[in-house]
């Protein structure tokens, strides 16, 4: 392998996988105009001890990418399988043994001027690049309840992992950044708890696992099912998904964030105070604990959920 800084890195782009700093657009690109794309983060783990990298539900990632395409009048070019393939190709052509990320998207990519969804043509670009943490995930975040209002159905929906909808989100991490917070919570229209800028988010009373349902403006995550799964499969413990209040977070035992880019990130603070102990609390622990073996490939059971490059 070459070094990191001779190493030519690939995607696939316009049906072929090329050098990636040769998968250019033109400045008219609709989706560039218009934010008129939908996307997905998908990550792979590298597991030493096996030779082995292993991305993370492949085939849910693009069922949903497939989902979002259609909430866009978007028609996919490329099979849920013929995705999965073109990544495992790319990831293996990059020659990653390391924690690697994933970026494919599905973009308007006419030269076509005026914001509209319908006969507008579309293609499908995948990039990659090697990752490890995105947020910090052993100290616990400091979070704050955002100004801003999450997107809604009728807006633009969130289900619809959409480009353009992440104004939405770049605008509430930025005010959260800037004043001092780890991340930001949106509360939906309604003024219930939503998500964070880009992960899902749940909480720990009395025992119970609870998160926001699909109808308080979230995406549909792949890690928020994983985990309720793994509350269900392993610790046989409630799950509530349902409407959050404001302060219903200010009072839980727990909180922690989830998503394929923070993984499982808990919450230490939100609004300046403190949740539970202002510690990692046991129910985050086990189940961020078994996120990590099922990730990395060490709890075999799950082995339907990966996808080995190698
Ligand atoms: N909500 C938003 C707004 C996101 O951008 C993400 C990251 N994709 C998530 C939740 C978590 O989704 P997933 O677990 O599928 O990565």
């Amino acid at each position: 392998m070459a070094s990191d800084d001779q190493r030519i890195d690939y995607a696939y782009f316009q049906g072929k996988i090329i050098p990636t700093n040769e998968a250019n657009i033109s400045i008219k690109t609709h989706a560039l105009q218009y934010g008129t794309g939908c996307f997905c983060g998908i990550r792979a783990y590298w597991n030493e001890k096996e030779n082995q990298l292993y991305a993370f539900r492949l085939k849910d990632h693009y069922k949903r990418f497939h989902d979002s395409a259609k909430i866009l009048m978007m028609k996919p070019k490329l099979s849920i399988e013929e995705l999965i393939e073109i990544t495992r190709k790319l990831l293996a052509k990059n020659e990653y043994r390391q924690n690697s990320y994933i970026r494919p998207i599905m973009y308007k990519s006419a030269l076509a001027l005026s914001p509209r969804l319908h006969d507008i043509e579309d293609d499908i670009a995948i990039y990659t690049l090697p990752m490890d943490d995105y947020l910090d995930i052993n100290n616990g975040l400091k979070c704050k309840v955002s100004s801003w209002i999450r997107i809604t159905e009728n807006m633009i929906p969130t289900r619809s992992k959409a480009t353009g909808g992440y104004i939405n989100s770049a605008l509430a991490k930025s005010e959260a950044i800037l004043n001092g917070y780890d991340e930001a919570i949106f509360l939906d229209h309604n003024g219930n708890i939503s998500e964070g800028s880009a992960e899902n988010i749940f909480i720990v009373r009395d025992g119970k696992l609870i998160t926001p349902s699909f109808t308080d403006s979230i995406l549909e995550g792949i890690t928020r099912r994983s985990i309720i799964e793994i509350a269900k499969n392993e610790m046989k413990i409630d799950i509530q998904e349902r409407t959050i209040g404001r302060s219903e977070l200010y009072i839980a035992d727990e909180a922690f964030f989830c998503g394929t880019g923070v993984q499982i990130a808990w919450i230490k603070e939100i609004d300046k105070r403190v949740i539970g102990k202002g510690e990692i609390g046991p129910i985050t622990k086990k189940i961020r604990e078994t996120y990590f073996n099922i990730v990395t490939g060490n709890n075999k059971s799950y082995k339907n959920w990966l996808t080995e490059v190698y």
